[in-house]
């Protein structure tokens, strides 16, 4: 056994999916750091994609894009917004990766002659991924390792034989095994059932591994007689099962786990040297959260509007942005494809704010651009992201440019107005570089991704919200604004509020003639965080505040936000 620092947490899942193991892990991570520890956490996904980059959002939910580029899970967000900690691409490793990286080197002769197998090869890699959390001087005390799927899965044997080898070779007492099932409470019948659970374990124990405290999903919390009888069949302590039970915001997680000593339990079987946990700053949000002083209602114009998934860090960063303003953010989520001039004034009604997110492809972006002109002439604050902010550059050039054939070589290559384009420099950079790197990648890859630099003018609503002149941001986009057009717009008063320091990229626009209208070419909802909204969002729902004032909208109207569709 080596002598290490860092203890591991690793994380199953049981019974079926979506029982919020990200969350779970996101949590406990934070309970941990609010005792004084250092912590990380990092996801481990059995699909055989290198990264969910190529993935729908329709299957797969949002991407999540880190500093350095890499294209991660969307728990990874998670992860980033409880821990306050930016995650990279070591936080998040695929089936499809550890094999790549196997197979490459199988190629390269390194394993001279042997024959390559899952065991040992396979699960070699995957350990030595996990290992790398605790590597260098700056090795966390604590790292937890979400394992991705659900006992049971064929794809996801590897890991847990990983996870199961590896409690042997960092010693039993630095390891610990987190195992969250469902506990149903089945109405008919009055009473929670184990069966489930029990089932669960034994395929966990099947493979050799043993939880040590079982989290369990559950609509109240479990009562202790019950919590016995799961100690009981399932071999763990009688004070090793705990409840995570369905919150209205998901912030409250932390506490919850707080209140049952969930985060104390693990702290004493790893030997940590916590302290007390310091959690002022999550109630203040939770409490800040469940008592808004008036609400208002955000319309996102989008493709994905069936899946909020798609949209998750959006969805956070716009909650941060309401607790930062002290009211409730409503969303309407109002679909693309169905906006037209005629039936605008029914879909905004009641609307404070308008925000066109992120996305790929010509499906509904007519819509899009449409809905920028009704907010841009009726004066209703405006957010474009990424795709948004192409949008409103492409109907700013339409309807007060007069470049009638305006628009991006994405949905148009042939046309002459190409104000947003592909930046064909960065294109064959990246290409070039990607075939020396990896031939076998083509679709993954080409993008801008990551963290930028961007200089921001002074006197511009960009300025004023970030208060700083020299930002970094995260992108994912192929196509640019083309400079072509710059002087052009910028005479018929679009702004260029935000810069790459060489001038060379735009990277916001906004609009003087109007109360807050910005674009940014960056997603700036993956580096907001609960405790601290991003800059661009709590001045945009600032704006939506002020606009349901001046529309003498009922302010003081308690309660939680709610979602809607249109
Ligand atoms: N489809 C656009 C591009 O590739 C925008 C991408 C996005 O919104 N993330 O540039």
């Amino acid at each position: 056994m080596k002598d290490m620092k860092t203890r591991y947490i690793f994380v199953t899942g049981g019974v079926l999916s979506s029982l919020g193991k990200g969350l779970a892990a996101a949590s406990l991570g934070a309970l941990l750091q609010a005792r004084g520890l250092s912590v990380t956490i990092q996801k481990l996904d059995p699909y055989i994609n290198i990264d969910p980059g190529t993935m729908n959002p329709f299957q797969h939910g949002e991407v999540f894009v880190t500093d350095d580029g890499a294209e991660t899970d969307l728990d990874l967000g998670h992860y980033e917004r409880y821990l306050n900690t930016p995650m990279s691409h070591k936080n998040n490793t695929t089936s499809g990766a550890i094999y790549n990286n196997v197979i490459a080197r199988e190629r390269r002769g390194d394993y001279l002659g042997a024959t390559v197998q899952v065991i040992p090869h396979i699960t070699d890699e995957i350990k030595s991924r996990i290992l790398s959390l605790s590597e260098g001087p700056d090795a966390p005390d604590v790292a937890i390792i979400e394992i991705g799927g659900t006992v049971g899965d064929i794809e996801g044997l590897p890991f847990l034989e990983a996870i199961r080898q590896l409690r042997s070779e960092l010693g039993r007492d630095n390891c610990l095994n987190i195992h969250l099932t469902l506990v149903p409470y089945l109405r008919t019948a009055g009473e929670h059932k184990t069966k489930p659970t029990q089932h669960s374990v034994k395929e966990l124990l099947s493979i050799g591994i043993q939880p040590d405290i079982i989290l369990c999903r559950c609509e109240h919390t479990i009562p202790a007689e019950l919590r016995k009888k799961i100690a009981l069949f399932c071999n763990v302590d009688q004070d090793a099962v705990f409840s995570s039970v369905d919150v209205g915001n998901i912030y409250e997680v932390p506490l919850k786990f707080y209140d049952e000593g969930f985060d104390q339990k693990v702290a004493i079987m790893l030997r940590l040297p916590a302290r007390n946990a310091r959690l002022e700053s999550w109630k203040k949000l939770v409490n800040d959260f469940a008592s808004p002083l008036g609400r208002v209602t955000i319309a996102i114009v989008g493709k994905y509007v069936d899946l909020k998934e798609a949209y998750k860090s959006l969805h956070e960063a716009l909650v941060h942005a309401g607790v930062a303003n002290r009211v409730a953010v409503d969303l309407r989520y109002v679909n693309s494809e169905q906006v037209n001039r005629a039936n605008e004034d029914e879909l905004f009604a009641d609307c404070d704010g308008i925000l066109v997110p992120g996305g790929f492809g010509y499906r509904g972006v007519e819509g899009k651009i449409e809905a920028i002109r009704y907010a841009r002439e009726n004066k209703i604050p405006f957010f474009g992201i990424c795709l948004g902010m192409q949008c409103a550059v492409i109907e700013f050039a339409r309807n007060v440019a007069g470049m009638e054939r305006a628009n991006s070589e994405e949905f148009d290559e042939k046309t002459p107005e190409n104000v947003i384009y592909l930046l064909r420099e960065w294109y064959d950079y990246r290409t070039s570089n990607l075939e020396k790197r990896d031939a076998t990648s083509d679709k993954g890859g080409t993008m801008r991704l990551g963290a930028y630099p961007c200089t921001l003018t002074h006197g511009t609503i960009a300025h004023a919200a970030y208060g700083e002149e020299n930002i970094s941001e995260r992108h994912r986009h192929r196509y640019e604004f083309n400079n072509k057009f710059k002087e052009k717009l910028g005479e018929c008063g679009l702004v260029f509020s935000g810069n790459s320091p060489d001038g060379s990229l735009v990277e916001i626009v906004e609009l003087t003639e109007h109360p807050w209208f910005v674009g940014c070419q960056f997603h700036p909802e993956f580096k907001s965080r609960p405790m601290e909204a991003h800059p661009l969002f709590r001045d945009f729902i600032r704006a939506a505040v002020d606009y349901a004032r001046s529309h003498d909208r009922v302010e003081q109207a308690p309660g939680a936000a709610t979602m809607a569709e249109c």
